[in-house]
């Protein structure tokens, strides 16, 4: 086969393998087809994948010991994969997808990286030089963020905002710093290798130092740009090896993370602009330890819980990390269904924030074949409260407190479901832990909340047992 055939076959295959990602994102559309999404999506990634490593050994681009090195490369990711596929734990999930991001910025940053060192003097066009060192910029601020992220996603690294006096100017200057040496290598591309290690480096200080002050309720905003930015970083890393599956995935991961990224913005009505400048968070620091509401909270018991539930008219269920963390999601569908054949209205109330990943809530509930219908977004349940008998909080804190009404918390101005407006409210949760953000919950101490202390799970189970009782009797 001629080397001209073999190219024109891998063109056509790698479109084959982006149409896949197409359809796979369509899928995504909804909870009902979103597993069979990941499956095609993950079809199109093996198909470029194979493509890449049959079109290296045909064209003897790769020599032997290449193709040993690309054999264990793939095996070695075809095992971490799945292993953290069936391994990590739904709770954990939030981190994994970081350390997703932290991999697939690294990766895009080394094939734009190699491109710029490996390639002829009279291949290095002015073309490629942008292409390629965007690919490298974007990659390595991702690299470097993400792997922040996770470490504060996991506790590793402290939750709260991290910053250095002045860090806005340190900000500033860095992305200028980036941007120069940048410029300096489109101008001297003979001193290729150490402007790339200079915007290598300058760009991975200034990805540890965008997401270190960011804390607070604020990181979803940052893990979505992020998102945007391995996306972003892929598709330059494509256009620089004019690879068309690298492009369109990217693409498409760029620009679900941008979309992503300006609807985290809005539901936390943070400004992306100051997001991209780390300059917000700080008020976390204000509204931390020491300063929450003062008060008595009133306990209450499973048995008491479910006489309010039986007896409602309706019912809202607020899911938060605390049910990502118990794994309840199957007791409170199981409750949910119970209520309904009572001829109780059952809604679970959606935070776009809720759990430590955008959708989080939504795979939970969907994990656990709660009808998507029953699930309400924050606009749309808000309105719902004050006529709801009884609103029962599972593991859910920030984005419930009414501290985000104020200003000066670390909460201020994030829109919150409104569940102090219904007519009673129960919270779920094992005792005065504070929520991601850190401050103390308002909702607690309202004289309408009732708190049952304990694991979310044992709790939904000891309420399902109870509320069994009562329709038996
Ligand atoms: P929070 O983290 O604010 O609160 C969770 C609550 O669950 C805690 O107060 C904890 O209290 C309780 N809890 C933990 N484990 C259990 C358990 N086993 N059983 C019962 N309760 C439990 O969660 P929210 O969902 O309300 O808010 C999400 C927060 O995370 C927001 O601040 C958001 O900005 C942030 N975030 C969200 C991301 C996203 O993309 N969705 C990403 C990163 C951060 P106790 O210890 O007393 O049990």
């Amino acid at each position: 086969m001629t080397a001209s055939t073999l190219d024109i076959i891998t063109w056509f295959v790698y479109v084959f393998s982006a149409v896949l990602f197409v359809m796979g994102l369509h899928y995504m559309n909804s909870p009902k087809t979103a597993r069979k999404g990941n499956f095609v999506s993950a079809a199109g990634m093996v198909v470029a994948v194979v493509m890449a490593f049959v079109h290296m050994f045909a064209t003897k681009i790769a020599d032997m010991t290449a193709v040993y090195v690309l054999i264990a490369g793939i095996a070695l990711g075809t095992i971490a994969g799945v292993w953290s596929a069936v391994k990590v734990q739904m709770t954990d999930m939030p981190q994994l997808v970081s350390v997703f991001n932290t991999v697939g910025g690294g990766a895009a940053a080394l094939v734009a990286l190699n491109d710029i060192l490996t390639a002829n003097m009279s291949e290095l066009t002015l073309v490629l030089l942008i292409t390629a060192g965007l690919g490298v910029i974007i990659g390595a601020v991702t690299f470097t963020g993400s792997l922040i992220a996770a470490g504060k996603l996991q506790g590793v690294i402290p939750g709260k905002p991290i910053a250095l006096p002045g860090q806005n100017l340190i900000n500033v200057i860095l992305i200028i710093g980036t941007l120069a040496s940048f410029v300096m290598l489109c101008i001297h591309p003979q001193q290729r290798v150490l402007w790339s290690i200079v915007t290598v480096v300058v760009a991975c200080v200034y990805g540890v130092l965008f997401v270190l002050p960011i804390g607070g309720a604020d990181m979803p905003v940052v893990i979505s740009v992020l998102n945007a930015c391995t996306g972003t970083a892929v598709a330059m890393s494509g256009l620089a090896i004019d690879n068309v599956a690298l492009i369109v995935a990217g693409a498409l991961v760029g620009s679900a993370g941008v979309t992503l990224s300006i609807l985290m913005a809005k539901a936390m009505n943070r400004p992306l602009s100051s997001v991209l400048l780390g300059g917000f968070g700080d008020a976390g620091a204000a509204g931390a330890a020491g300063d929450g509401p003062e008060g008595t909270m009133r306990e209450t018991t499973a048995d008491d819980v479910a006489v309010q539930l039986v007896y409602a008219d309706k019912v809202v269920f607020v899911p938060g990390f605390g049910l990502a963390q118990a794994q309840a999601q199957r007791e409170l569908a199981d409750l949910g269904q119970l209520l309904e054949e009572r001829g109780i209205e059952v809604s679970y109330a959606i935070h776009p924030v809720a759990g430590r990943m955008p959708g989080h809530m939504n795979v939970l509930l969907a994990e656990a074949n709660v009808p998507y219908e029953q699930l309400i977004d924050l606009d749309d349940i808000n309105p719902q409260f004050p006529s709801t008998s009884v609103s029962l909080v599972v593991g859910a804190n920030d984005v419930t407190n009414p501290a985000a009404r104020k200003p000066g918390t670390a909460v201020s101005g994030m829109p919150i479901l409104d569940v102090d407006k219904s007519q009673s409210t129960v919270v779920i949760k094992r005792g005065r832990g504070r929520g991601y953000a850190g401050i103390e919950n308002e909702l607690y101490f309202d004289p309408h909340t009732q708190m049952l202390f304990g694991d979310a799970k044992a709790q939904l189970q000891s309420i399902i047992a109870a509320v069994k009782e009562l329709i038996a009797d």
